[in-house]
């Protein structure tokens, strides 16, 4: 079947990659029926998603991040053994990216609970703070720190057309089934000049955002340059560093052409995108044989309760011989997942001989390294 590329609407025949699989995780490690459906666009080396069902109605009362609790985060990472959370190390970023003058207009466009605005406003008073999101579910949290008729759900609220000096967006372009009408509306809600400043995964750091399956878009640095260019932004900024895994654009609102994306940087995308396409063809296979070449270890656990560490325990033919999962997030200490509990490194029982690290390859090793050196387990990296 067709499909357009959401990105520069060139058609794309045929996916390079299905999960095959019944069932697949999304970001916040739901379990969903359908498998994972990738295409790869020739034209902007965008790489793309099939939609979930319901794809709407699923963020509107559905995908509800975090919203148990106001401080609730997800860890970014462990920096001199101290733990950095996502949402300081967002502002930081924020803050040294872009100065933001005086009293500049900021709105944070599908911005969820907000946690970074929320950071911001007790650091920068003087700042006119505002948000939008699709869904309601977010506004007692709004509440605790803007004044009402500062936020917006459903559509942007039409008086606020043309009038920002910043919009922000964090972590949500890639949910987006049409990221151009999205860039193309946040151009609408700046004034001349504004700045658009906008988070997305990097799958070329992190192979697990390949196969989540409420990312409709991975995005590269060639395809992020092609939809802001096409929507009017010059791109000011295009930093793959600045945020482990991500990549951070700073746009501005202007009159710029856009350049035909370069065919040899779409090329070497490619060849990135047939890496990822075997990495997670033989993954389940690896799984199993590093279990049966342990079986008769008496002990496992799983290090990592976020994505990684519950996609290794729905690969194992016997997931009751885990016993609990370790992560350095304190937020997750104390709960469950898949019914298992989750401890602090420190609480490990000593004799867990098994470790199955649950943790992007990228910095896994290190990461064990770091934490109980590289003898205490047998460990298996994916
Ligand atoms: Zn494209």
């Amino acid at each position: 079947m067709t499909v357009l590329c959401n990105v520069c609407g060139t058609s794309i025949r045929s996916p390079i990659f299905t999960s095959g699989a019944e069932a697949s995780l999304t970001s916040l490690c739901e379990i969903r029926p359908g498998q994972v459906e990738v295409s790869f666009c020739g034209h902007c080396g965008h790489l793309q998603t099939a939609p979930m069902e319901n794809v709407e109605d699923y963020y509107d009362t559905q995908y509800n991040i975090q919203v148990e609790s106001r401080e609730q985060d997800d860890l970014y990472k462990m920096i001199d053994g101290k733990a950095v959370y996502r949402v300081d190390h967002q502002m930081d970023t924020l803050l040294k990216k872009m100065g933001l003058p005086k009293d500049s207009r900021v709105l944070d466009y599908g911005c969820g609970k907000s946690a970074t605005l929320r950071r911001l406003a007790s650091a920068r008073p003087d700042l006119d703070l505002h948000v939008f999101d699709v869904s309601d579910a977010y506004v007692d949290f709004w509440k605790e720190f803007l004044p009402e008729g500062n936020w917006a759900t459903h559509s942007p609220d039409p008086a606020w057309r043309g009038s920002f000096d910043v919009v922000t967006s964090f972590f949500a372009l890639e949910h987006a089934t049409r990221p151009c009408e999205m860039v193309g509306a946040i151009h609408g809600l700046l004034r001349p000049s504004g700045l658009a400043y906008c988070l997305v995964p990097n799958v070329y750091r992190n192979p697990a955002d390949f196969v989540v399956i409420d990312h409709v878009n991975h995005f590269s640095e060639v395809s992020l340059r092609c939809l802001f260019e096409s929507a009017g932004f010059e791109i000011i900024d295009l930093d793959p560093n600045a945020h482990d895994a991500a990549l951070v654009v700073i746009a501005c609102k202007t009159r710029s052409v856009a350049e035909p994306p370069p065919a040899k940087q779409v090329a070497s995308l490619r060849e990135q995108v047939d890496g990822l396409c075997k990495y997670w063809n033989e993954i389940t296979d690896r799984v199993r044989r590093f279990e049966s070449d342990h079986n008769e270890v008496a002990r496992a656990a799983v290090y990592g309760a976020g994505f990684y560490g519950l996609f290794i325990v729905t690969c194992l033919r016997d997931p009751s011989r885990i016993e609990c999962f370790v992560d350095q997030n304190a937020f997750y200490q104390g709960s469950r997942r898949y019914g298992k509990p989750i401890i602090a490194p420190a609480e490990l029982a000593p004799d867990i001989e098994l470790l199955y690290v649950g943790l992007n390859p990228a910095i896994a090793q290190q990461a064990m390294a770091d934490t109980f050196g590289t003898d205490r387990h047998t460990y298996f990296y994916l």
